[in-house]
């Protein structure tokens, strides 16, 4: 790709929160620090741009990358985990989308029968949007993922299935600067509150999916995943396929993670709410004596890694 400037080391992974909410965009007074944008993050490695999920944080981006390559050639290549709205709704909005000098390719899993490409058309047929899919056919490229792993560029991608209802993955990107896995929406098969000293064969199943996980996982540099419920809020959602905050930390303390991105926040948590999740996982890393880093995600915080001299290998801007 297509412009050195955007990636003027080599060996440097730049990673970038557009959205970082569930659900729903939640904007407001009392989400102005973290920020009520859904799911959307940047990865840029390898002379490539990776975009991972399609939430209204979607838009920002396409606004910056037009800023940034003017009318430059660009190709962008964008990953989906799945397409429930909040990860999807951005793409109407994504002005890229408007410009033929842009290739995108957008990757993703099949959810409900129908194919990708009518999933991802039919949000922008004209009961729901003005401007149709197929005027943009030349330069977007919409291809149904069959393999669990594959390269962008020098990028080793390989996917793995959420614990969330429908067809849902979770992406890990091998860069020459680090490991990043991306984990919008997923419950952890184990979790304290869902199986209370219970045996049987759902439980030797959720440590055999949780194994799978642990070892897909396993010394991941960078992992962003869905906390989206304390313990208490937990236990009125188990099943619905989304994060206790207190699994998830157990999860990346035992897959030896080195950083851990709190992300898909509940629409209904403000910022102090997550300031205070964000203090209790400090919590539990400290309690159990682990060396994981702890951050929740914040729309426009960025994260370098690989840079060779800094401390750790990486840099937050956050
Ligand atoms: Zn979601
Ligand atoms: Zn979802």
């Amino acid at each position: 790709m297509k412009n050195s400037s955007s990636t003027p080391d080599a060996g440097v992974t730049r990673l970038k929160f557009w959205g970082v909410r569930g659900s729903i965009p939640a904007p407001g007074a009392g989400t102005v620090r973290y920020g009520g944008n859904t799911s959307c993050m940047e990865v840029r490695a390898g002379g490539q741009i990776v975009i991972l999920d399609a939430g209204t944080g979607l838009r920002l981006l396409g606004r910056e990358l037009l800023a940034e390559f003017a009318h430059q050639p660009l190709e962008l290549t964008l990953l989906l985990t799945h397409t429930h709205w909040d990860h999807i709704q951005g793409l109407p909005f994504f002005l890229p989308l408007l410009r033929p000098q842009v290739q995108i390719r957008i990757l993703g899993y099949e959810g409900a029968r129908h194919g990708l490409d009518t999933l991802l058309r039919a949000q922008m047929e004209s009961p729901f949007f003005p401007v149709g899919m197929r005027e943009l056919d030349t330069h977007v490229r919409i291809e149904e993922l069959r393999d669990f792993s594959f390269q962008v560029g020098a990028i080793q991608v390989t996917a793995a299935p959420a614990n969330h209802p429908g067809v849902c993955v979770g992406y890990r990107l091998a860069t020459a600067g680090g490991s990043i896995a991306f984990f919008p929406d997923n419950e952890p098969h184990l979790s304290r509150e869902r199986w209370p000293q219970a045996g049987g064969h759902a439980l030797e199943h959720a440590r055999a999916e949780h194994q799978k996980l642990v070892s897909f996982l396993g010394g991941t540099d960078v992992l962003v995943m869905d906390t989206q419920y304390d313990r208490e809020e937990y236990l009125e959602h188990r099943g619905w396929g989304h994060g206790c905050l207190d699994d998830v930390v157990a999860l990346a303390l035992e897959a030896r993670i080195q950083r851990l991105y709190l992300f898909h926040h509940d629409p209904d948590h403000d910022d102090d709410k997550i300031d205070e999740m964000l203090a209790h996982a400090q919590k539990l890393v400290n309690e159990r004596g682990g060396s994981l880093r702890v951050e929740a995600a914040r729309e426009g915080a960025e994260l370098e890694l690989g840079g060779g001299s800094r401390e750790g290998g990486s840099r937050s801007e956050a």
